[in-house]
């Protein structure tokens, strides 16, 4: 007898869950409204929870049918929130960082990464600068691997931007490090595809001007130079995604440019307009000083090296061939 009550209790408990999915589904992401995909979603927990909440997967999120949603997506967002040490030996970070970017500040928070170093705002939704490190070394063959998705290294109390975020809004998913340059491994390039390397960026800057100078740089290292880049937004052309990433107005870059031996020669600084007025004129069109970005944005590039020699290289302008 007491096993029956024992079931009826069970079944009781079931058909109480089955119910409570009416109310989990109101934690669910605004797209269910209208379709999901997997870039909807910062982590795969997320995925999951829809994938749950619609067992017939009507938003087509477990491709293979196993029973787990967007698989390729990190698991959940990993608590980086306890403090770091910055890592002084990062090549990336050779020359500096431009803003003192650390793991406290939510809106300078330090990322390092192999393939390159940012600082993180959580309230712009970009990087307020990304440094790489750009030479031979980091060139090869492999394919653009176009997989844009959220970063899973942002603390949690910070939005990871979802590749859809810019969807619609009438500006490209604009790299800081180009893909382009880290082309040695599938895994170095994909890692240039987090959103947290991304700006919303002007068609006609990203596609003209700024891709010329990417081009630029790696012609200066086909001749066996080594750059160290730095790049970034700045000031507020507006917001998308529901005013969570902040547009700029300006995209700068900085180059300091070494020759095969490390020996520095020259830096190479532009800030342009990220609107439609930069079509159809030339990226040099928008040199200035590294003094010039440095007075604009507040960030002292370069500092590892002694004043004197900051002075030099950040108050000519480059000449371009
Ligand atoms: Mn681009
Ligand atoms: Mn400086």
């Amino acid at each position: 007898m007491t096993i029956y009550i024992f079931r009826l209790v069970l079944i009781l408990i079931l058909l109480l869950a089955g119910c409570s999915t009416g109310t989990q589904k109101a934690n669910l992401p605004n797209c269910i409204n209208s379709d999901c995909d997997c870039s909807d979603f910062a982590t795969q927990e997320e995925a999951q929870r829809v994938l749950d909440a619609f067992p017939d997967d009507r938003y087509k999120l477990d491709g293979d049918g196993n029973g787990l949603a967007c698989e390729r997506l990190p698991r959940q967002n990993k608590s980086t929130n306890k403090e770091r040490e910055v890592n002084t030996g990062n090549v990336h970070l050779k020359y500096g960082n431009p803003s003192n970017a650390n793991s406290k500040d939510l809106n300078n928070y330090l990322l390092e990464k192999p393939q390159y170093a940012l600082s993180y705002n959580c309230k712009t939704g970009t990087a307020n600068w990304v440094s790489w490190q750009l030479n031979r070394s980091w060139l090869g063959r492999v394919d653009r691997s176009d997989d844009f998705r959220p970063d899973p290294d942002l603390p949690n109390d910070c939005y990871a931007v979802r590749p859809n975020d810019y969807r619609g809004s009438g500006y490209d998913r604009g790299h800081l490090a180009p893909s382009g340059d880290r082309t040695k491994t599938q895994s170095d390039n994909s890692a240039t595809f987090l959103m947290s390397n991304m700006i919303p960026q002007s068609p006609a800057n990203n596609r003209e001007v700024w891709r010329e100078l990417e081009e630029y740089s790696r012609e200066l290292v086909s001749q066996g130079k080594e750059l160290y880049i730095v790049a970034g937004g700045e000031g507020k052309e507006g917001a998308i995604a529901d005013n969570q990433v902040t547009v700029p107005k300006y995209t700068w870059k900085v180059i300091l440019v070494s020759d095969k031996s490390g020996n520095i020669e020259e830096t190479i600084a532009v800030r342009m307009p990220n609107n439609d007025t930069v079509a159809r004129t030339d990226w040099t069109d928008y040199i200035v000083s590294v003094d010039e970005i440095e007075k604009k944005t507040g960030y002292d590039f370069f500092d590892a090296l002694d004043k004197d020699i900051q002075r030099k290289i950040e108050t000519k302008t480059y000449k371009s061939p």
